[in-house]
């Protein structure tokens, strides 16, 4: 989850932390992101699903599209099981390439997203 820290005197972070245990995120390389997809067989067992797959492709089979972040290992294999567990897919993407993708899907490059992050660092927010 993303979210606003208050650090400081009056300054603050915005951070990721775990959707199950709710500690910071500071390490890329043991988190993880994820998001529930119905199983496509499910969907085919399920007539007014069956129906709307005949009009919509891939979408479909996001559940709701809500972005988990998760540590990887325990806690993600916790959250899955209280979030509806194998009734549903769960694709780990390795939370380093989330920044990445964001700066591209905002139609941002990497060195105007980093020289607006050295312009706010300067005015000490
Ligand atoms: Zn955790």
């Amino acid at each position: 989850m993303l979210k606003l820290l208050k650090i400081g005197q009056g300054q603050s972070a915005v951070v990721l932390t775990c959707d199950r245990c709710g500690k910071r995120i500071d390490n890329p390389n043991v988190a993880c992101y994820t998001w529930r997809e119905y199983h496509r067989t499910h969907i085919d067992e399920d007539a007014q699903l069956h129906s709307l797959k005949e009009l919509v492709t891939y979408p479909l089979y996001v559940d709701d599209g809500k972005l988990f972040t998760l540590h990887k290992g325990t806690c993600f294999t916790q959250f899955q099981a209280a979030n509806g567990g194998s009734e549903y897919r769960w694709p780990l993407v390795e939370l380093v390439y989330l920044p990445g993708l964001l700066i591209n899907n905002l139609g941002m490059t990497f060195a105007y997203a980093e020289a607006q992050f050295h312009l706010l660092d300067t005015m000490g927010v």
